[in-house]
């Protein structure tokens, strides 16, 4: 791939970047990438890596004259495993009615729990991929994926081995993470005891046991899991070998964020009511702040999570969907650049770094991913756009022209190629 206008390499610095760092996308006018196999082997301009790599008759190249190309683009917060479709509930919400309001009414995230636990293990993975697909023609090459809207322990099990068929299946990686305490179940309101003690004695040992899933996840927030149940369900999930995240602080302030940081929880998402106390504690910590403009703009919010104020302390964020059935039906993370532009006051490279090299450590996966340099994969977007700061400015469009996955072009102008 030769003479990118502006290739943004996010050159990697060994960390999750933070304040000033932010703003560094380590640009190359008139860029070239050189790749063999699925990693790159050269960065440069044109001149240098044209003049440096031997290429054969085997070799493709790439023009991208005109063109911005970046890493592809990492999604670090998704729910795409889920049947049943909820355009009826977003009416309920434009004609006035809670998120909390319609969930009490049988709503929420338990309506998609009965579609998911009715539909078979073909159907999800049908409805999964097309939402997968549409990620990557919107230029994301990773995303996190999780479980929690079966709620049961072969309902969980099947969403998870429904991420692990996909992966094997299409262009796209993907990240497993269980979301067993993502709500309590109807069955269980009466005894949420119960519940915990089934996540944590039988659901953790299968997922642990068939080791489908890296990440676990808990639903902490008013209304859902406590601070204490949720402390409780991620030492277990670390005693069973997995890495943490939380979802955080979203409905109220409950110390989400605080308790993601003491637990050494990889990434903490939402953060919509954060405390003085959870900004300080992600900005001390190598928890990363994921932060999703869209649940706020798809719920009709007028506060958002405080973007500026978590960069200016000093936490490393990242930029995520929340693609899900209900609040957030979104596969776009160009939109939610668009958003975190507005809201969070977040500057064109700052959404760059979030959805890149940052969402890359809040999957754990910042030293291969996220970065246009040797030794890393060689995904890679070319964006129909001549100046980077387009990104969030030129809005609900796909500007994604083509999507290289592992050195294969995978999407071209905006269509998955065949195969
Ligand atoms: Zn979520």
């Amino acid at each position: 791939m030769s003479h990118a206008r502006e290739l943004l390499t996010l050159a990697p610095v060994g960390s999750p970047r933070r304040g000033a760092q932010l703003r560094e996308l380590c640009i190359i006018p008139d860029g070239c990438v050189a790749v063999a196999g699925d990693r790159i082997i050269d960065v440069g301009t044109s001149v240098e890596v044209l003049s440096r790599v031997r290429r054969d008759d085997a070799c493709t190249e790439i023009d991208a004259t005109a063109h911005v190309v970046s890493p592809g683009l990492i999604d670090p917060h998704t729910h795409p495993v889920y049947a049943g479709n909820r355009a009826s509930e977003f009416e309920m919400r434009i004609e006035g009615r809670s998120y909390e309001e319609i969930a009490e009414a049988g709503g929420g995230i338990r309506a998609t729990v009965r579609s998911t636990r009715a539909a078979d293990s073909d159907a999800l993975v049908l409805y999964t991929a097309a939402r997968l697909e549409r990620m990557l023609a919107y230029g994301t090459t990773t995303a996190e994926a999780k479980s929690g809207y079966g709620l049961s322990v072969d309902s969980e099990l099947a969403q998870l081995r429904a991420i692990r068929t996909l992966a094997g299946q299409l262009p796209i990686d993907l990240v497993p993470t269980f979301l067993g305490a993502h709500e309590i179940p109807d069955e269980y309101r009466s005894d949420r005891k119960a519940y915990i003690d089934l996540v944590i004695h039988e659901m953790l040992p299968a997922v642990e046991r068939d080791r489908l899933a890296e990440f676990s996840d808990v639903f902490c927030d008013r209304g859902v899991y406590s601070i204490e149940e949720t402390r409780t369900l991620q030492h277990a999930a670390r005693d069973r070998g997995l890495k943490l995240k939380l979802h955080a602080d979203e409905l109220a302030s409950t110390g989400g964020a605080v308790l993601a940081a003491e637990v050494g929880a990889t990434s903490a998402g939402h953060l919509i009511r954060i405390s003085d106390g959870g900004v300080r504690a992600l900005s001390e910590s190598d928890t990363l702040a994921v932060l999703l403009p869209g649940t706020s703009f798809s719920l009709g919010a007028t506060h958002f999570a405080p973007g500026r104020r978590l960069v200016e302390a000093g936490a490393a964020v990242a930029l995520a969907t929340d693609c899900n059935a209900g609040s957030c039906n979104t596969e776009s993370l160009q939109m939610a650049a668009a958003l975190a532009a507005q809201y969070y006051r977040f500057t064109a490279a700052e959404c760059w770094v979030a959805m890149t090299t940052n969402a890359a450590w809040a999957v754990g996966r910042g030293d291969r991913i996220g970065s246009i340099a040797p030794g890393y994969q060689a995904d890679l977007v070319i964006w129909d756009m001549e100046d980077h700061r387009e990104l969030p400015f030129h809005f609900g469009v796909n500007l994604a022209h083509s999507v290289i996955k592992g050195g294969r072009t995978v999407v071209q102008q905006g269509s998955l190629c065949d195969g």
